[in-house]
Formats: C-alpha cells, structure tokens, sequence
C-alpha cells in the first residue's frame, strides 16, 4: 500500500501537479489584464507593479521584439539573449565559405568585432491605451463591407503617423485585441542598430535539426546572443561606427542555479497569432484547404531546394534561410493537422455551436440580435473555400518564396499604383514609415538569389497557375501561356524573362521602386511587364480580402459578445503579436498510452543522440562538446539531481510563434532558461489550448551558461551577465 502511495506521489510530482494550484491556465494575458491576477495565488513572488508599471521601471522594460522573435536584456549594456534561430538570418547574412559562422558558430573578440545584423530592429514598449471608441467611429452604417474594412484601416494609419510626426524615433502601432471589437494603440522605443555578438555552431543552435524540430525529447542549445546601439547622444540611429551600447531601462538577472521539476514559472514575450475565438467554419477552412495546399506546395520547394543545395556550400548557404522557415511550417502544419483530426476538433465546435445556437433561440432579444451570426459566419467560408485554390495559387506565385524576380517586380509595380495616393490611404508597406524598410528588403533579399533554384520554382509554380481554369483562372497568365501548348510557353518566357531583366541588380531594384507607372511599362522587363499582367487579379483578391474582413469583424465581435453570455464568463483575445503574460510550471507529460516525457534533457543526451545516428548530419554534435561531456566537466551548471548540464526544458504554458525568443523566468523574475518551440502535439493550441498536452520547450540557462563557460570561453559575457 506505502508503495502505491509512493507511486501516486511520485506521479504526482512528476507531472508537476504537486504544488498549488493544481494546473496552467489557457492564457497569454495582455498588458491591461496583468493586475487583475491573483499573482501570488499562482505562485508569483513578485506584484503586478514590478511586472508593469507605466510609471516606473518594471520587467517589461527589459523584454523586447526582435523582428517577430521575442528577445530581453541581459544586461546595462543592451545586450540581448534571445535563440538561435531567430538569430540565423543575421548569422547567414555574413556567412561565407571562408568565414563559415554557420559551421563554427561566432564570438566577438569585442564589442568593435560585434556584426552589424541590418535587417533586425528592436521594439521597446513605452505605453499602451485603449483606442478602439475612436477607431470604430471609422465605420459607417452606409458602408459596403469593403469600405468599412479601408475605413478603419485608414483610421488607425491617421492615427499612428500623428502620433509618430510629433515623437520623432518612436513607433506606434494599433493592435486589434478582439475583432471588429478592440484596439490597442501601442507606443514603441525603435532601436535601429543591432549587432550579432554570439552565435554557436549550428550543430549547437541547431542541434537535432529538422528531425528534431517541433519535437521532445530535445537537445537543442538554441540560443545566441546580439546588442543593441543607439548614437553617443542616446538617439536612435542606424549603424554607425560611432553608436554606442544602449543603456535599458531593465536587464533581466540570470539565475544561474536554473530550476527543478514542478517549480513555477512564467514567460513574457509577443505572441503572434491564435484562432481560438473563431468558429468552426475558419478551423475547417484550415483543416481542409489552406493547410493542405500549404504543405503539398512547400514539400515540393524543400525537395528542390535540397537537392540545388547538395554538395554547393556556396548554394547550401544562400538557401539556409528559406530552407528552415519551409520546414518549420510544414512540421507545424502537420502537428496541426493531426492534432485537428485526433481531437476532432471542428466537429467538436459545431457541436458547441448548436448549442450556442439552440441558446440564441431561446430568448427573443438575442434571437433578434444574434438569430443568423452563425448562418453569416457559415457563408463567408463558403465563398472563401469557393475563391480559396486561385487566391492561395496567386499570392504564392507572387511571394519572394518562389522567386526575388517576379517577387520584386510585382512590389515595384505595386508601389506605383500605391505611392500616387495620399500616405494613409496606402497599402501599410508603402507608407512613407514603411517605405525604406520595404526598399532594404527587396534589395537585401537578392543576396540569397540562385537562378537555377529560381528559375525551377518559378516554371512549376506558373505551371500550377496556369492550371487554374474556369472561374479559378488568372486572367494575367493569358499571354504568357497563349498559343497552345502551355509547356513551351512558359518555357520560352523564362529563357527570355531570365536573360533579360534588370531586377538582378539591387540599385535598379531601390531605384524602379520609385517610379511612375508609365515610367515603369516603358521600361519593358519581362518581370515587371508580367506583375503589371497580374496586378488585376492581385486586386481582386486584395478587394475580396477587404470585404471579407469587413464582413468578418462584426460578426466575430458578436460571436465573442454572445459565447460570453452563453458560458457566463470572460475570454482572453487572441494573440496578435502584442506583449502577453503566460505561467505554469515545469512539468513532463504523457502524449500517448504509456508513453511518459521527463522534463529535463541533458548534456549526456546529445552524446547519445550523436552515436546512436553516426549517418545523420543534425545529430553530429561538435567533438569539443561531446569530450567536455564525456569528461562530466560541468562546473557548477550540473543539475542536482540528474548529475548533468541540463540542456532543455519542458513546461504547460501557453505559447506560440513570435513567443521564441521569451525568457522563461522564475517566481522572482528571474532568467531560468529562454522559449524556442513547442512539442509536436501542442502545435494545435494556436487553435485549442489544453494542459494535457501543451507544452512548451525552452533551452535551460544551464546550459546556455555552461556553453558560454566551458565551450567558447566566453567569459567576457558572463561577467556581464553578472555570472562569475
Ligand atoms: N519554434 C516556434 C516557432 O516557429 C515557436 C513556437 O511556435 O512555439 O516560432
């Protein structure tokens, strides 16, 4: 009987429900929610006030957005940790076959060998308030759909530029929290000079590689670490020689001693996006028509990819960068589709559904109110699956994915219908705050260009369009594919296209971009004769897209107003790559009958993994690290217990893309390791969070300090962490 007992506790602490409260919670909290916690209650020991305090300094002033990734300071001299792959693109952007800092990973001898990363910024939260009053006056009963849509987006784009005129070096954006319902206008500190300061080898960063990703267990040591600079006067500037470190406001303190199963722990970071306030007919949509397109249309990039990359360094790098963001969207999408099906989850919103309907029909006010919200929302879905293989076929076609060519050209013609408007009224990538990074983009974006690679996708991806017949037809294509055999002419365009275009050339690239339409049909390049050919179907779909939006918003402010009523209790909006609070604990999980994960993988665990598959590239770990293991020489970053450099942790909060990069912090704030991934059964939570099978993966500051210390001597950082 003392053994059961000993089992059931032993269970008990394994999974981490052994302290109080019993379970995570579903939530990525804004900002305007964090004091309405019962912070202490959930095993906080800090007060919301240190956590935000808009009339102080409080943690939030040390978390930052790094180009979509979440990132925080580490210490007074803007440096930043944040993962490795979210660092890549500025580590591949100075990879070279000579100086191969992918292969063997980089450290600034110091702060003057730090590299600038150019296409990375830094947003600091400054302030928030809530706008949504004077954003929704935008819409007017009278309006189509189409206009409601451009009316508010019109508003917000007044709203921001004012605020940005008259605080010159500050960024505002307006975040809509709910749909159709609630706006949030946030102000943001902008830092333009960033530099990449450490970076492992890839067989660290990037341990397990694709094999690995989006799974447990895991040994991946994804981490690196960048600064911030601002001029000497402490404006921002871009980079300059002359920039010095910027002096935040708030570093996170490392806690070197990490943490221990069960323990809590929480995550502040920029969420991107949930659906979890949509209805069944949006998860249907996903399950049955996007994502399949997106995976079948992405295996077949990575295929060609991989094999232009085979035995090219030269090629394998320029493609690097692609490569890794295909993959993560196809693994993810396939987590997703299983965790769709396994859970049935459209089925299981319909069912709530009629209920909520059945709920509608019992009292006549919200029958009059709410009687068709369901019906409409149903409709709008239909029409979207109806437009959905031409609209998804065209926007890939057009995407830098397929190719900088026509990807490029396709902007440059855009720009010209765009630029003529009045700022506000334009397309957000062409407003004059947007404009020079649009610019930076499209000319930085060419260094990756591989014309075989290109050339390959783009001949497929015309042939898919081309495919596209009847109603679903691009009209654009019709004299590129003319004359018969649809084959050939496709050919024939690209020999000639390829031969003679000027969009090769970056300057030409920066310079078309601000010309005049006619300025631009008379340069006659066969790619920015074809994105003039398709712009009328790219408008199409842009206006259907509006309308669609337009007809979405109401209804979805709705169905959150009415499932509120119907559930007697308050929703969280959804992520949209706001600042947001998440807690739970360390804890494992069981993902399937007899299958139990521990939390924690170790440093022993990667020499594992590097014998048992000598054939598989991902797995080969650097021989310096597999001799520093073999050895035990841990230093004091040895986890108690299990006698080892911990290397990864799992946790039930709830996260998801744009949240890699967050500290995951301890009960006091402090940094206990950084967020990378989720395991594969949690990909689902983007549309249905659960604490059975949500959780979350983190490097372990164990051994992001134990690779500092013992394999790259980087001592200089970790005194400046204030690790000695
Ligand atoms: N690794 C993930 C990403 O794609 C993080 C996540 O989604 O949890 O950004």
């Amino acid at each position: 009987m003392k053994k059961i007992i000993l089992v059931a506790l032993l269970a008990l602490f394994f999974t981490g429900l052994f302290n109080l409260p019993l379970h995570a919670e579903e939530g990525m909290f804004p900002l305007s929610e964090i004091h309405k916690l019962d912070l202490k209650a959930w095993g906080f020991s800090i007060g919301s006030r240190e956590m935000y305090n808009p009339s102080g300094v409080s943690l939030i002033d040390g978390i930052i957005n790094l180009g979509g990734c979440t990132a925080s300071f580490v210490s007074g001299d803007g440096l930043i940790l944040t993962n490795y792959h979210c660092a890549f693109g500025a580590i591949q952007a100075v990879t070279t076959t000579e100086n191969d800092y992918l292969r063997d990973g980089f450290f600034a001898a110091d702060r003057s060998a730090e590299i600038p990363a150019k296409r990375y910024t830094v947003r600091l939260i400054e302030s928030y308030r809530d706008v949504s009053r004077e954003i929704l006056t935008a819409a007017k009963k009278k309006m189509t759909y189409a206009q409601r849509s451009k009316a508010i987006e019109e508003k917000i784009n007044l709203m921001v530029v004012a605020f940005e005129k008259s605080n010159p070096g500050k960024r505002a954006e307006v975040a809509e929290m709910f749909r159709g319902k609630t706006y949030v206008l946030f102000i943001y500190n902008y830092i333009k000079d960033v530099r990449l300061v450490y970076a492992p080898p890839r067989s660290i960063g990037e341990f397990g590689g694709e094999e690995d990703n989006w799974m447990w267990p895991r040994h991946t040591g994804d981490f690196a670490f960048m600064r911030a600079y601002v001029a000497p006067d402490g404006s921002n500037a871009e980079f300059a020689p002359q920039n010095v470190p910027f002096q935040p406001k708030k570093y996170l303190k490392v806690a070197a001693e990490g943490v221990q199963n069960g323990d809590f722990a929480f995550i502040l970071g920029y969420p991107g996006s949930t659906h979890r306030h949509k209805s069944s007919h949006f998860i249907a949509h996903e399950e049955n028509i996007r994502m399949p397109f997106t995976v079948d249309l992405y295996r077949w990039i990575i295929q060609l990819k991989e094999k232009m990359s085979s035995g090219d360094r030269g090629v394998a790098i320029k493609l690097s960068s692609s490569l890794k963001g295909l993959w993560n969207t196809v693994t993810r999408s396939l987590g997703q589709l299983k965790g769709l099906k396994n859970l049935h989850l459209v089925e299981k919103r319909e069912k709530e559904e009629e209920s909520l309907q059945q709920f509608i029909l019992a009292n006549p006010a919200r029958q009059k109110k709410y009687g068709s919200l369901l019906a409409d929302l149903a409709k709008v879905y239909e029409e979207k699956g109806k437009r959905a293989r031409r609209d998804l076929t065209l926007s890939s076609l057009l995407s830098n994915r397929i190719s900088f060519m026509l990807g490029n050209a396709f902007k440059i013609c855009e720009a010209s219908y765009e630029r003529v408007k009045e700022d506000t009224k334009r397309e957000s990538a062409y407003m004059d705050r947007n404009f020079d990074r649009t610019q930076k983009q499209m000319t930085m974006a060419l260094r990756d260009y591989h014309e075989p690679t290109e050339k390959a996708l783009l001949k497929e991806m015309l042939r898919r369009a081309a495919a596209c017949k009847g109603e679903q037809a691009i009209a654009g294509l019709r004299d590129i594919i003319a004359g018969g055999d649809e084959e050939k002419a496709i050919d024939a365009f690209l020999e000639k296209a390829f031969a003679e275009t000027k969009l090769k050339n970056p300057e030409i690239v920066s310079d078309w971009l601000t010309k005049t339409t006619a300025q631009l049909q008379a340069m006659n390049d066969p790619f920015v004769n074809l994105a003039f050919a398709l712009y009328p179907d790219h408008r199409e779909l842009k206006e259907a897209e509006k309308k669609e939006k337009g007809v979405l918003d109401p209804l979805l402010a709705q169905l959150v107003d009415v499932r509120k009523e119907f559930m007697g209790r308050d929703f969280i909006p959804d992520a949209n790559g706001t600042l947001r609070l998440t807690y739970g604990r360390i804890r494992g999980y069981v993902p399937a009958d007899a299958v139990r994960m521990e939390p924690f993988t170790t440093l022993n665990g990667i020499v594992e993994k590097h014998y048992a598959h000598p054939d598989l590239p991902s797995y080969q770990a650097p021989a310096k690290l597999i001799e520093l293991a073999k050895a035990k020489d841990y230093g004091r970053f040895a986890h108690p217990e299990l006698d080892d450099v911990p290397v990864a942790m799992l946790y039930d909060m709830d996260t998801t893309g744009g949240n890699s990069g967050s500290p995951v912090l301890n009960a006091r704030g402090e940094l206990i390791g950084l967020n990378f991934d989720r395991v594969f059964e949690a990909t689902i939570n983007d549309y249905a969070w659960d604490e059975s099978y949500s959780r979350s993966i983190g490097v372990d500051i164990r051994f992001i300090l134990w690779s500092l210390a013992k394999f790259s001597g980087a001592d200089r950082l970790l005194k400046e962490m204030g690790v000695q």
